[in-house]
């Protein structure tokens, strides 16, 4: 009787070995390098296809998705076309673990072979997870099968945007599925298996397309792409409980030679998917995902072949070419998040465009639709595209209306920052001015604070509208120097904590030019220039009568304290749950700041008003209903009865 042969399947081995090393070193750098965000999806192609789909149905891309995904997905359809589904057979980490816990169910003897009718009905739940993940992708511009993947939940540590409970339920099925049945996970419950077994059945991929594209083109029919999902996904269904076997695609298929095979079997016992091949001419089986472990182990030389040919190195070549033009493609060019145009076709037509570089605050679909209303409003400009990898927007604009330095000067967001307040016994500070060049996003003037807050001796700085940007910088000369200041500008790179993660912020400012004057400004002035008035009316005060309205003057120095001034608004929130507090009015009164409460004496008191003010918690209501209490920052002076 004939033994299966010794020979390792070397190149698939190697591939699935070199992911989980790849994927094992992400994990462990992130556990060393808290600054190091590892992206556990950016080589998905499944995700790279949602978020193509996403973009020709809404022109805008999942934040969370890239070009190289895009590109990655590219790359799996030209593969199975062309050679086979490679992805599940040489990448795929999820498909690479279950393959080995079916070894181990193998050797345990707990595996069965589900009777025909069930294998066939346990189909439909890929194709049923294909349909709904698209849909909620396309619709919700957002990842849906991250909540439920078990391979994002394991590498995130059930983190990010996982449902728990179904990554749990997800995760425990597959493990315990994988036990029992061979490829479980791959022919029960995988999405991007039913995807890629789509695309295998290239011509039926291929007619349903076409035939839709003609419904909705030429004939102008209004037909939901949501139909054209669902068909698809029915059709592959169907397919693979009918007619398993592709036609001529995929090009590649394992084929068998009558007079050299033995009939040992082995071939079929060692399939992953326990297919069919001692008996076959060639498999042209839907499950076969071309992994040559039938080659490999058939101990009769030649018997197996691709193609009938000696092409066992072919199907991991068209691996590592396709992810090397998945890279080299996708660092050359990039999708835009969104695409909108705002113009007519004709004016589009007419349209000139520039980029604006170095918008950092363009971080995603949510920044990208805040930037594209705010260019909406500027007269002559007819559409935006976003880049927020490279943080860069594409604005296209009249040319007979406007010019990039116009749309410029209009987006640009002035900025006056207080970085500290200078003591009392500071009574001249230093102005010093320079241009800023890379500096434009509001993203900027954060990094720039950042960087001044580590220094003191600096108190402020704002900034106005110019190539490079003008700034004014506040310090005292005592304790630094313009060419300190210039160095902290230049910083190449700095650690920052954003949003309560370690991060390495690269600001890329140069000083373009500094004016290196000895203009002082004093104390008093300097805070009554920072001072921003606030004045807010409500709880129906336009009608009461203004002249029986109480005053309640507070000192308020506190309002123009860096880490304190962005809590005001909540402040005034708190205190409109009084309703007899009508206006809440900072005002700047002699030497400082001062908050004027206005109240209708009939309705509350300056004790009630103070009680509230020194309340250890301020409660705070949101438009949409919900309540948070946060700490308040304020402290007050004891209420003067007088
Ligand atoms: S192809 Fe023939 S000889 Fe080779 S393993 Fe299969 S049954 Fe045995
Ligand atoms: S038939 Fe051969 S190549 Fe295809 S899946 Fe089975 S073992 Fe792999």
């Amino acid at each position: 009787m004939s033994k299966p042969s010794k020979k390792i399947n070397f190149y698939r081995t190697s591939l699935q070995y070199l992911i989980i090393l790849l994927l094992g070193y992400m994990v462990v750098r992130a556990w060393i390098d808290k600054s190091y965000l590892p992206d556990y999806e950016a080589y998905c192609p499944v995700g790279g296809m949602q978020a193509f789909s996403g973009y020709l149905v809404n022109s805008s891309l999942a934040c969370t998705m890239t070009t190289l995904q895009i590109a990655m997905g590219f790359a799996l359809i030209i593969a199975v076309i062309l050679v086979s589904k490679l992805f599940c057979s040489f990448i795929c980490p999820i498909g690479t673990f279950t393959e080995w816990l079916g070894r181990i169910g193998s050797k345990r003897k707990w595996m069965f072979t589900p009777k025909a009718w069930l294998d066939k009905g346990l189909r439909i739940f890929k194709y049923g997870l294909l349909f709904i993940t698209f849909y909620f992708t396309v619709e919700a511009g957002e990842l849906f099968c991250r909540k439920f993947d078990p391979y994002y939940a394991v590498f995130t540590g059930f983190g990010g945007d996982v449902a728990v409970l179904y990554a749990l339920l997800a995760l425990l099925v597959t493990i315990l599925g994988s036990l029992f049945i061979r490829q479980f996970w791959c022919k029960y419950l995988c999405p991007l298996g039913a995807a890629t077994n789509l695309v295998a059945y290239t011509i039926y991929f291929a007619a349903i397309t076409v035939v839709y594209l003609i419904l909705v083109f030429p004939a102008g029919l209004s037909i939901s792409w949501t139909w054209y999902l669902g068909t698809l996904c029915l059709a592959g269904f169907l397919l693979e409980i009918l007619k398993p076997e592709t036609t001529i695609f995929p090009l590649i298929k394992i084929t068998r030679s009558e007079p050299l095979c033995t009939h040992c079997k082995i071939c079929d016992k060692v399939c992953p998917y326990a297919l069919n091949i001692s008996t076959a001419d060639k498999v042209s089986h839907i499950d076969c995902h071309l992994c040559g472990d039938c080659v490999t182990r058939c101990p009769e030389k030649g018997a197996l072949t691709y193609n009938r040919r000696k092409l066992q190195w072919l199907p991991p070549a068209v691996v590592v070419f396709m992810v090397a033009c998945g890279f080299v493609w996708s660092s050359f060019n990039e999708v835009p998040t969104i695409d909108i145009k705002f113009g007519t076709p004709e004016q589009m037509a007419k349209a000139s465009f520039y980029e604006q570089k170095g918008l950092l605050s363009i971080k995603c679909y949510g920044s990208s639709m805040a930037f594209a209303n705010q260019v909406k409003e500027i007269p002559g400009v007819l559409g935006v595209q976003t880049f927020v990898k490279h943080h860069t927007a594409k604005i296209f604009f009249n040319p007979s209306v406007i010019n990039p330095q116009g749309i410029k000067a209009a987006l640009y967001t002035p900025v006056k920052e207080i970085i500290a307040l200078p003591g009392p016994e500071v009574n001249q500070l230093f102005v010093l001015d320079c241009g800023i060049d890379h500096f434009f996003d509001p993203n900027d003037a954060f990094l720039l604070a950042e960087m001044f807050k580590r220094q003191p001796g600096i108190y402020s700085f704002e900034t106005h509208f110019g190539e490079p940007v003008k700034t004014i910088i506040y310090y005292d000369e005592n304790k630094l120097k313009p060419a300190r200041i210039k160095s902290i500008i230049e910083t190449r790179e700095f650690e920052l904590i954003d949003n309560e993660q370690k991060t390495t912020a690269k600001p890329g400012f140069s000083i373009a030019w500094m004016n290196e004057s000895s203009i002082t400004v004093n104390r008093k002035d300097f805070l009554k220039g920072m001072f921003t008035p606030y004045d807010h009316r409500f709880n129906e005060f336009e009608k009461k009568d203004t002249l029986h309205l109480g005053i309640y003057e507070i000192p308020f120095t506190e309002c123009l304290y860096p880490d304190k001034k962005d809590s005001v608004p909540y402040l005034r929130n708190h205190l409109m749950a009084d309703k007899g507090v009508v206006r809440f009015q900072t005002s700047w009164k002699e030497e400082s700041p001062v908050l004027l409460i206005y109240f209708d004496p009939g309705k509350t008191t300056k004790q009630a008003i103070y009680l509230s003010l020194t309340r250890p918690k301020l409660h705070i209501q949101y438009k949409s209903g919900e309540t948070e209490d946060i700490v308040n920052p304020f402290t007050f002076p004891a209420l003067n009865n007088k």
